[in-house]
């Protein structure tokens, strides 16, 4: 958590709370991936807010972020997509009872081996389908079942994960990955192991009927992210809220007068005679240099472009067109750096645009500020 600055994330729980119902709409076993910090919008708060809605279990990455959630709290069930890295994150398996994804054969053997001693445990088994990540093969479903064969290991969920669900034109691709998977799911079957079966995240889950299978896996779109924005199938999100905005405060509003430069480089220059507000917040807060001269914010309402360099902790932005009769801008008044009200609210997936990014990173880095939340 950054603490030396004057940023504020505010989290809108209720926009939260909105877009898990958009995919209950879909499918009556939603999981909430809230790994990192549910992106940045905070790991316990995001959990409690949507246990109220009835989820029964969340996602998270890491063993140790599963046990973080388990500690705080939270009786639900508990996946970790990224499983066991190590012994001490094993332990954490059936000292809180987390449902990690096993991926390979040498974490397979390791809990077989472990829970000799600790005693029988659930588990997921993740299978690669084509991301060429994590996971078992696909082909190695047999090896697989043998090593489960009278282990104290019993699979209860299967998953694999979709490359390029959020990219129209892609569907041959997304339904050759549902085909390798869907091989996989009757080959446990006829072994005998019924089990819980998820390969889509959120864009697989909102173009993809066939994906949706036994549970889904709910990420971006949670949080108000399109996965579809600036594409043909659009508006799949178009009742998405975002649930992060973000402030800074002005600290000083000066002239810019025609022909002057501003902040490092003077890679800006006032075409006219103009008046510019500093606004406190810099790429030390995980505001990207890559805005500069490129990004907007939002002042009273009004957009306002980034003028000249992002420095540590400070931006500057062109308000000449908020400075007329009855309106102005004065220190302390705040700046929105993501959001905000109105309708030129500024989108998640503008900014990453802007930042040369995606919405995903924009929540991730942008929510390692102070945050509050209503
Ligand atoms: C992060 C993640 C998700 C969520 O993806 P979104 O695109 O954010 O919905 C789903 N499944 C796995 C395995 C993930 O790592």
């Amino acid at each position: 958590m950054i603490e030396y600055n004057k940023l504020r994330v505010r989290v809108h729980l209720d926009n939260l709370r909105h877009n898990y119902r958009t995919y209950t709409r879909l499918h009556d076993r939603v999981i909430p991936v809230i790994k990192s910090d549910a992106y940045g919008h905070g790991l316990l708060e995001v959990s409690r807010a949507l246990e109220s809605e009835g989820v029964d279990t969340f996602a998270v990455g890491f063993v140790h972020e599963a046990a973080a959630l388990r500690q705080g709290g939270c009786d639900k069930r508990i996946l970790a997509l990224l499983g066991p890295i190590d012994a001490a994150d094993d332990a954490l398996l059936w000292e809180h009872e987390i449902l990690a994804a096993v991926s390979h054969f040498d974490q397979l053997r390791r809990l077989v081996a472990t829970a000799e001693t600790n005693g029988p445990l659930a588990i997921g088994l993740k299978f690669d389908t084509g991301m060429r990540r994590l996971g078992f093969l696909p082909e190695e479903l047999p090896q697989v079942i043998e090593i489960l064969s009278g282990s104290k290991l019993t699979p209860v969920m299967i998953s694999s994960h979709l490359a390029s669900a959020d990219t129209p034109g892609r569907e041959v691709d997304v339904e050759g990955q549902h085909a390798q998977f869907q091989t996989v799911i009757d080959g446990l079957a006829e072994a005998g192991f019924e089990v819980e079966a998820n390969l889509a995240n959120s864009a697989g889950a909102l173009a993809f009927e066939q994906c949706r299978l036994s549970s889904l896996r709910q990420g971006i779109t949670l949080y108000g992210g399109n996965p579809f924005c600036g594409t043909s199938l659009e508006a799949l999100g178009r009742e998405l809220k975002p649930a992060m905005d973000v402030v800074a405060p002005v600290m000083q509003v000066h002239p810019l007068k025609k022909g002057e430069s501003i902040s490092y480089g003077w890679t800006y220059t006032a075409e006219a005679d103009s008046v510019v507000a500093v606004i406190g917040v810099g790429y030390a807060d995980n505001y990207s240099r890559s805005l500069s001269n490129t990004g907007e914010m939002l002042i009273h309402g009004t957009r306002v472009p980034i003028r000249g360099r992002v420095c540590m902790q400070m931006t500057a932005v062109d308000v000449t067109a908020l400075m007329g009769e009855g309106k102005g801008v004065a220190p302390g008044d705040e700046a929105y750096l993501l959001g905000g009200p109105g309708p030129e609210t500024i989108t998640p997936e503008e900014m990453a645009g802007w930042w040369g990014s995606i919405s995903y990173e924009v929540f991730c880095l942008l929510g390692m500020n102070q945050r509050e939340y209503i």
